[in-house]
């Protein structure tokens, strides 16, 4: 057992003979006595009791020191323990790191398994003041998508009917609906229980239930409280993330509920919800759920090919079996208004339509 060298330009193996200082190791070679200093050694791979123990210079990575005689090994551990123990600390730092990376999942996990139920029985027991607050800004909002419909009894209409729904709601504090003129599809819920329903939506509508049915849902939304659920679910995971990586990368709330488009669509969860607050509601009201049921029906066949209704799509996240959901579940047989409103109510852009 001997120890030996190998300086990395030649294939040349040189036997030599150690000295093991406090502070490093010293041999000689045909070419002189090299120092190698503990400190700037790094050993080759993993060292195991028995075994040689390979050592490289920091400054010359090519020359390799293999160790053979073991207590020359066991003089070095005991003046450098570092370099022997190095790879268990290194393999004791990796079980660490899995196992922080592991509780770090777990919590992860937790927290979005956990917030939502929680986020949801949280936002019941807030303010109605809470939605309210933002109004100013969500108002410029509105009004950036689109002209508000104000044709008179138009509006009497709707508003007859909406009534007819809320009565029915008992929702203790009060809630909008009005029309803006747009072309698309499509109904949102702002904070504050303001329902916006886009012009588009009432002219492809075949039935006043249809309506009836999205307005019901979307009061499902504002009863259920999913703005202030989603507010508390945004913040809880942010303030979550931050905590775990230090950084924020959903920015504040006022930036996710403004900013983004994703703003005004709520979790599957949140839709189911909707939808049998809305098919209670239509019951109660002796209302036909077909008109629901037609609308989702026709909702997911429009799919992703630009079809009927492609705007409702993207906010509402398509579910199978919603409008077997709405034909299964309902019971009412009425229409929400009378042939002569329905077709009032289809006139409600018509001042201000831009055809
Ligand atoms: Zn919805």
């Amino acid at each position: 057992m001997s120890s030996h060298f190998f300086d990395g330009s030649s294939p040349k193996r040189y036997d030599v003979t150690l000295e093991v200082w406090p502070e490093g190791i010293s041999f000689e070679t045909e070419r002189g006595a090299l120092n190698w200093r503990y400190e700037d050694l790094t050993r080759l791979w993993y060292y195991r009791p028995g075994q040689h123990l390979a050592l490289t210079h920091r400054k010359h990575q090519d020359s390799r020191l293999v160790i053979e005689e073991a207590d020359a090994i066991s003089s070095i551990r005991m003046h450098a323990p570092n370099l022997l123990n190095r790879g268990r600390e290194r393999l004791r730092s990796v079980r660490i790191a899995a196992a922080l990376a592991g509780g770090i999942l777990v919590l992860v996990a937790a927290i979005y398994f956990l917030v939502p139920p929680i986020a949801d029985r949280m936002a019941r027991a807030m303010p109605w003041s809470f939605e309210e607050k933002d109004a100013p800004e969500l108002v410029q909002l509105e009004r950036f998508i689109g002209t508000p419909c104000t044709a008179a009894r138009p509006n009497q209409v709707l508003q007859d009917m909406t009534g007819r729904l809320l009565a029915a709601a008992h929702f203790p504090h009060p809630i909008t609906v009005s029309v803006t003129d747009r072309k698309t599809a499509n109904a949102f819920t702002f904070p504050g229980g303001r329902i916006v329903l886009l012009r588009g939506l009432i002219d492809k509508a075949r039935t006043p239930n249809e309506i009836a049915a999205v307005i019901a849902h979307e009061i499902g939304h504002v009863v259920n409280r999913d703005h202030t659920e989603r507010w508390i679910r945004n913040n809880v995971l942010s303030a979550a993330t931050t905590m775990l990586f230090g950084f924020n990368p959903t920015g504040s709330v006022g930036e996710s509920l403004f900013q983004s488009g994703l703003a005004l669509s709520f979790s599957r969860e949140d839709e189911r919800d909707a939808d049998a607050f809305a098919i209670d509601l239509l019951n109660r009201l002796d209302l036909d759920p077909s008109g629901g049921a037609a609308f989702f029906e026709r909702l997911s066949r429009s799919g992703g090919l630009g079809g009927i209704l492609p705007g409702y799509l993207s906010t509402h996240p398509e579910s199978d079996g919603r409008a077997d959901y709405f034909r299964e579940h309902g019971t009412g047989a009425k229409q929400a208004l009378s042939p002569a409103d329905w077709l009032i109510l289809k006139q409600i852009c018509i001042k201000t339509g831009q055809g």
